[in-house]
């Protein structure tokens, strides 16, 4: 099963891909994580992207659908999730050519909703662990009193240099802009399927499930 998780930043898509990978053994494409791991490398698209991630804008559709492709190459268990891509129309576009390359489908688009003030306040409020990625936030599920990951035990939390509020304004700007119009686009194609993303973790995950089926 191939799907795609859409929605705004803060909407907990990637709290949800990683419960997907270990309920359906899935393969988490997040575009961000790649983007974050090419800016670490130092490489010279690695320095490009930073300063266009820390602002808030998007990275150009050529280097994210290079990304991409080169993991559908990869292997595939129990089908792919697709994390923050594609964010265009271009990358949708995109997405549907490689997938039918690769003789592959999509069989959801899973749309994740979340109000404004939610996503502000959660962003503004959240860390993972830099070891195992595990996601903490300040209110909702704090970082232990003793500083160590609850999964791995490590003690090195991280917050991401674009969740401040104004880069958060301009990435909200950008979704409203160039990715909620493929709200529409797959709803168009019959495959999206709306979950309620304020609820509890767990609550999202068997709504996700039940869309899934
Ligand atoms: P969030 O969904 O919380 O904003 P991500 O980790 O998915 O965070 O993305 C962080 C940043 O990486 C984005 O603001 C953007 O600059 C860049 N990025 C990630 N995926 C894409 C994409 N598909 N197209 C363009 N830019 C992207």
């Amino acid at each position: 099963m191939n799907i795609i998780l859409l929605g705004p930043p803060g909407a907990g898509k990637g709290t949800q891909a990683r419960r997907l990978v270990e309920a359906r053994d899935m393969i988490q494409l997040s575009t961000g994580d790649m983007l974050r791991d090419a800016r670490k490398s130092g490489t010279e698209i690695g320095k490009i992207v930073a300063e266009v991630m820390d602002r808030g804008d998007l990275v150009t559709d050529e280097i994210v659908i290079g990304l991409i492709e080169e993991r559908l190459n990869g292997e595939r268990k129990g089908g792919f999730i697709f994390d923050g891509f594609p964010r265009t129309l271009a990358q949708a576009d995109a997405l549907g050519d490689l997938l039918q390359k690769h003789n592959q489908s999509l069989d959801a688009v899973v749309e994740m909703q979340v109000d404004d003030d939610a996503l502000v306040a959660r962003i503004t409020a959240r860390s993972t662990c830099g070891n195992c990625g595990e996601g903490y936030n300040d209110f909702a599920k704090p970082i232990p009193a003793d500083n160590k990951c609850t999964v791995c035990g490590a003690s090195d939390f991280k917050r991401r240099a674009d969740d401040n509020e104004e880069s958060l304004k301009q990435r909200l700007m950008e979704y409203y802009k160039k990715t909620s119009p493929l709200l529409g686009y797959y709803y168009a194609k019959g495959d999206l399927r709306t979950v309620d993303g304020l609820a509890e973790i767990d609550q999202v995950a068997a709504s996700i499930a039940a869309v899934l089926g």
